[in-house]
Order: C-alpha cells, then structure tokens, then sequence
C-alpha cells in the first residue's frame, strides 16, 4: 500500500510535513497525540537538519546549534516532553563573549543589550572603541529622538545614535554570531526586537537598552546568560523527539531521502510529489506543514495558485553559509589555561580582517564537557564570504588554528579537529522582513489546510523555531479534521 493509501485505510485525517530539520520534527511531535497520520518527508538522508552531535577527541561536540535560552519554558517544557529533562545542562559560570579588537581581546561592557552598551563609562572601560569613537557614542544621550518611521537597518539605526564604531565593534559581531549576518543589511526591528521596541519610549538608545538588562551595583559583574544544552549535545533533541512521535503514534512515517518536488491542490485536498525525479511519487494529504527553508518553500508554494506574494516575500530572503571548525588541544597548550579568562570565547569584527568570526570555548561554556581536552568551536562565514567554504578541510581547520593561536597564544597542533559545512545555514532578517513575513502569513492561511513554519520567521533560534511548528500546526487542525470528514462523507464511510 502506498502512504495516502494507508492514510486512507486508517480513516484518519492525513497530514504531511515536509522537512525533517527542528521545525518539521516538532511539529509531528505536535500532532503526536492528534487523531491524525502523519507521514514527514526530508530530502537528506539524516533528520535533525542544523541540529548534529558527533565526536571530537572523543568528546561529543555539536557540529550546528549546540544551546538554548534555558528560562524561555516554552522550549524547554518540549525538552522535558521529549524525555530529556534529565539531560538538560546549564552552561558554566562563564558565558560571556569578549571581542578580539585592536590587537587584544577585550572584555565587552559589563551592561550591554545584545552588543548594543547601556552605560557609556562602562563602554569607555571596555577599551572597546577608540577615543574618537567613544566621543561620538556619547551623543546618544544628546540627540534629539529619532522616529522610526517603517523598518531601518541595524547600522543605520545604532550608528545613527551611537556612531560607526558600535555598529562595527559590538553589535556586528553579535549579529555575526546569531545570523552570520551585516549591519548594514539586517532589520533593527525583526533582529533586535525587544530594544526596537524599547527605543519607542527612550530617546537615548543606551537607556532604552539599559531598560532590558540587569541593573548592577559597583563592581559586580553581569550575572551568566542563562542557557543550556543537552548532556550528550543538543543533537541529540532529533533522536528523543522521533522516539516520542513513533511511542505516541506508531503509524507515522518519517520518510528520509525523500525530497518534495511539488505541491498541488486538488479539490478539497493536497498532492505532493516526491522522491527522486526519475522514479517519482503522489502522495494526497488533507493538509500540509511546509518546514524548509525559504528557497524549497517558496518552489512548493510556486505550484499553488493564490500565493505569488507569498513566492516573491520567500524570494528575497538570502541566505548566509557557516563553516564550524572545531578543534581539541591538550589542556596545557593554552597559556594560562582557558578557564581563568573571564569568558567563554570572543567574537571577532570583520574589520579585523579574519577569516574566523566567532571562537567558543566548549569546555569552558560547558564544564561538563570538561576532560583531558580543550574544545574550542571556531565559526566561519558572515554573509558574502560563501568563498570559505570552498577551502578544503585542511585549509579551513589551518586558517582556524592560526588565528586562534594569533588571538589566545596556543601553541602547538590540535589533536583532533572537525570541519562542518553548513550551507545556506542561516537566512537574513534583512530590512522588510517583518513585512514579508506578515505577507507569507498572510498569503499561506488563505489556502486551507496548509501552513509554513522554520527559521525563515520569527527567529532563528531553535526555540522560536519550535514554536512556530506549534502555530503552523494549530492552523492545520481544524482543516485537516474536516477535510477527512467531508471524504469520508462522499466514500459513504
Ligand atoms: C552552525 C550553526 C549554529 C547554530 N547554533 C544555534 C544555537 O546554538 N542555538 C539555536 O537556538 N540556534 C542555532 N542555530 C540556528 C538553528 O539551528 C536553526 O535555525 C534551526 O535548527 C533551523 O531549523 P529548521 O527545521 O527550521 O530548518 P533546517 O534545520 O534547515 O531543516 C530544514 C530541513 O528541510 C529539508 N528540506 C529542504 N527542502 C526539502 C524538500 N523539498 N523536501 C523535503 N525536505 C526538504 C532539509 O534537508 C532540512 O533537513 C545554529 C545554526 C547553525 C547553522
């Protein structure tokens, strides 16, 4: 029996997920308890998507995502449903990032809102900027309000109240780190939301920053960002979810190798075709969950009438590709060792000229990690340098181990390392996205019994991707019950 044969024999509502990364897992963990048959179908031959643990120096280190916000319940109430409460860890007493600038690798502002500093005296004991930079970070507190008339980007915003210097030194880089992505290009509302929203009430934008963080007293340091993983790495979070889905519902097929080549409405239905073009399949479903990137979801979308607005938003959604190099040394080889720095790797501004853009120091961010090994995980490629994935395996891992050396005075080789390739790894939240997303939305729920979730929305953090599987699963429900009552109705069923 073919799948929507079996569907059909099973007198319940089919449902299709197509991609098998976080946000296609979790939305059949969604439907797990739903009187639904689900069947998920991913192209590769792996579940997990961005999320894949495997061993360095025999330790295992994740090669994509490796964390989440551990206090956002939400996520971790999944985690926990899936069985993995137990595994959760929280990162060591040092998280904080420092930046490799000017030569040295400087502690950022004690008071900052996701680079952006709230205090300038304590910018100014950073050392981060120079004198001329400073001066003009200072004008924040003078200018007169700006409005913010429709979206900006993040360096016309911050720079315009800060100065280039912010911009470049601070705030890049932590964009670097989260979207591999440019100031210039990137949204303020849809990258930094919480402080565009805050901007609103404040004039100054280290106030309005300084409204979202901690207030510290003399001396005392920032408290730890509160993030956590999973024992044996958050790659692990697919394997637990899939055991969930097939414990809960046996009949769901998780179908791997199997790209979606098409979608097509038909009356009141879905028919997909898949598998390989030269052997392909149909497949009927009551309803669909799209969980692939923005370029598969918009060709999906392509063949369904109705959602040209939706095709074109998906079409101006780019994608930055990331290199993680991750390398083991012997604890020794770092003078002074890791640990004792005060924080938890560094980021690097691409004015620097790197090739590295981000370094973690997994044994230092994870102490449960911690063994007869440093790990350090170095990341690769800000949007517009796909170049470096065109370096071998042994470039990639040399360029990596040269800067580190340059930056934290380690010596000698490492004693394993890894390269993971990730293409078309992040999308950018570039000046408009919430519009185009709002129009995606918008165009997709017009077609019954059909929704999108994944990285392409809301963030692209893993938690804000699983949630927005929920959603898209909510909006499927309804339709998909009723649809397999109407044919059940028409069968004489
Ligand atoms: C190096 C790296 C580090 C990261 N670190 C973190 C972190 O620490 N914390 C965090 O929260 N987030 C992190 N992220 C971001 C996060 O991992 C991703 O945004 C998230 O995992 C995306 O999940 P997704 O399911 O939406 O997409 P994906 O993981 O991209 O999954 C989509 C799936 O769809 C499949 N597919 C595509 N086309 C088709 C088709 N036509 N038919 C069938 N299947 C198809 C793909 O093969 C893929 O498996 C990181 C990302 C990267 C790259």
């Amino acid at each position: 029996m073919t799948g929507s044969e079996q569907a059909r024999a099973s007198g319940k509502p089919h449902v299709v997920i197509v991609g098998g990364g976080i946000s296609g897992l979790a939305a059949a963990f969604h439907l797990r308890n739903e009187p639904v048959r689900v069947t998920l179908f991913e192209a590769s031959s792996r579940l997990g998507g961005k999320l894949l643990v495997s061993d360095v120096a025999g330790v295992a280190v994740d090669e994509g995502a490796e964390s989440l916000y551990a206090n956002r319940k939400k996520t971790t109430g999944l985690i926990k449903e899936a069985g993995l409460g137990e595994q959760i860890m929280s990162a060591g007493p040092v998280t904080a990032s420092a930046i490799w600038t000017k030569g040295t690798i400087r502690h950022q502002p004690d008071r900052q809102f996701m680079g952006v500093p709230c205090d300038i005296d304590d910018l100014a004991r950073s050392g981060v900027l120079s004198a001329e930079g400073l001066e003009r970070a200072q004008q924040d507190l003078v200018l007169p309000s700006f409005d913010l008339e429709g979206d900006i980007s993040v360096a016309s915003f911050v720079g315009g109240r800060f100065g280039q210097e912010v911009v470049d030194r601070l705030v890049e880089p932590f964009l670097a780190g989260v979207f591999a992505g440019r100031a210039s290009d990137l949204s303020f509302e849809a990258t930094l939301t919480p402080l565009a929203r805050a901007s609103r009430d404040h004039i100054s934008l280290a106030d309005a920053a300084g409204s979202l963080v901690p207030h510290l007293k003399e001396g005392e340091k920032p408290p730890p960002v509160s993030v956590a993983t999973l024992e044996g790495g958050f790659g692990t979070l697919p394997a637990a979810i899939v055991q969930q889905v097939l414990d809960a519902a046996p009949d769901t097929a998780l179908r791997t190798g199997t790209p979606v080549r098409d979608l097509t409405r038909k009356g009141e239905r879905w028919q997909l075709t898949v598998g390989p073009a030269t052997d392909p399949e149909v497949i009927d479903a009551d309803a669909v969950v799209i969980a692939t990137p923005a370029g598969p979801t918009g060709s999906l979308l392509a063949g369904v009438p109705g959602t040209s607005a939706a095709v074109s938003a998906l079409a101006e959604v780019p994608y930055s590709s990331v290199a993680m190099v991750t390398l083991a040394y012997p604890r020794t080889a770092f003078p002074g060792g890791l640990s004792g720095r005060g924080y938890a790797g560094y980021r690097v501004p691409a004015e620097e000229g790197k090739a590295v853009k981000e370094v973690t120091f997994t044994t230092v961010k994870w102490p449960h990690l911690a063994g007869d090994v440093e790990i350090v995980r170095c990341s690769l490629g800000r949007f517009g340098e796909e170049h470096l994935l065109q370096l071998d395996d042994a470039e990639l891992v040399a360029l990596a181990t040269a800067e580190l050396a340059e930056a934290t005075g380690v010596t000698g080789v490492p004693v394993a390392s890894r390269v993971s390739r990730w293409e078309s790894a992040l999308p950018q939240y570039n000046v408009g996205h919430t519009d185009r997303v709002r129009k995606i939305r918008e165009t997709v729920a017009a077609q019954p019994g059909l929704a999108v979730c994944g990285a392409v929305y809301d963030g692209v953090g893993v938690g804000v991707c699983m949630m927005t599987s929920r959603r898209a699963v909510d909006q499927i429900l309804p339709f998909a019950k009723k649809a397999a009552a109407a044919s059940a109705v028409a069968a004489g069923v």
